[in-house]
């Protein structure tokens, strides 16, 4: 466990069969059902376990006492405080984009890039994956990252270049990037659903989904699959942020959209259930195309920044922060 996660994270029980009233037969249950980890029962509904074969009352129990480990219920605005001061800033590896974000790239939220095809959104995502990397005093967060891919837009080769300019060894980056391909959207929401479990073994920092969007919108077409799509988006969102608070990890999402910047996400982060994410935050940053290689990231939507632009370049080196000219 990193060193910045000991007070945020002060889990009371370690493993599953910790929890009062998980004995072997409801352990064997909740890992049949992939409820692996403490953190994937914390973040569990108790419909989800009754479906799983338990009992409502004891799916109750075990959640609120995995809920209380992990410190999810209610805080006071002091331990608010205090929780919101473990939150850390990855570097971008881009000076001028860093500084559009207050110091980087936020954990414990949601980071959208969106913009148009070529824009520049997984050449971030590639960079980030060696950045979460970096030591503390570089603006990494010591940790590995990982990444699910919807449009097969991942290549290791990139990887290996944007590392040596980080001085970072190529092949040890590479293996703390955990890979996953979604081959549709049912199967990017049970990548994210599983991965309580890697997070803690190679002690991820980083959760990318790139493209969150691609499966939903070919497989969900028309306007009466509008809402269906929202709630199931809605869904993996929010396991996407219960996952970066309960490992203080950052998640970065990508979202294509045509030259006309759309609502798709506009109404998507009000907390569902209200009680256990009463502080979701969502920064979106808006790239389009300058001229050549160079991009403009301009932060639209921030819990608290003011809106900005900031130029960047996509060269060999990765992608790099410019000054205005
Ligand atoms: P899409 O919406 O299609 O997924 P995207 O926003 O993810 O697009 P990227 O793939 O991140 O776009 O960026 C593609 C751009 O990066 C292209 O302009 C391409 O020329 C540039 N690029 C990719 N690799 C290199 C490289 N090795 N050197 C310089 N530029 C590169
Ligand atoms: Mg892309």
């Amino acid at each position: 466990m990193a060193e910045d996660q000991i007070e945020y994270y002060k889990a009371k029980y370690q493993t599953i069969e910790d929890l009062p009233g998980v004995g072997p037969a409801t352990a064997a249950k909740l890992r049949e059902n992939g409820f692996k980890t403490v953190e994937a029962v914390a973040t569990a509904t108790v419909s989800e376990l009754v479906v799983s074969g338990i009992g409502e009352a004891t799916a109750e129990k075990i959640i609120e006492a995995a809920r209380k480990s992990i410190a999810f219920t209610f805080v006071r605005g002091d331990e608010l405080v205090k929780l919101r001061s473990n939150i850390r800033h990855l570097t971008t590896g881009c000076p001028s984009l860093d500084q559009l974000l207050g110091g980087g790239i936020e954990t414990q939220s949601i980071t959208e890039f969106y913009g148009e095809f070529g824009t520049g959104k997984s050449q971030i995502c590639q960079q980030l994956c060696v950045t979460v990397q970096l030591p503390y005093d570089q603006g990494g967060l010591e940790g590995g990252a990982l990444y699910i891919d919807t449009e097969n837009t991942f290549r290791p080769e990139r990887v290996i270049r944007i590392s040596s300019r980080f001085n970072l060894d190529p092949q040890d980056v590479l293996k703390k990037i955990i890979f996953a391909e979604a081959y549709t959207s049912n199967h990017q929401m049970v990548l994210l659903e599983n991965a309580d479990e890697i997070i803690k073994e190679y002690n991820i920092r980083l959760i990318i989904i790139d493209s969150v969007t691609s499966h939903f919108r070919s497989e969900y077409v028309g306007r009466e699959m509008l809402a269906s799509r929202q709630q199931t988006l809605n869904k993996h969102l929010h396991k996407l942020i219960r996952l970066s608070r309960a490992f203080n990890a950052a998640a970065v999402i990508t979202n294509q959209v045509m030259a006309q910047p759309d609502v798709f996400f506009s109404k998507m982060v009000q907390p569902v259930g209200g009680h256990i994410i009463g502080h979701t935050s969502h920064s979106r940053i808006f790239l389009r195309k300058g001229r050549d290689n160079v991009r403009i990231a301009k932060l639209t939507v921030s819990p608290y920044l003011p809106e900005g632009e900031a130029p960047i370049k996509i060269t060999e080196r990765g992608v790099e922060g410019e000054e205005y000219a």
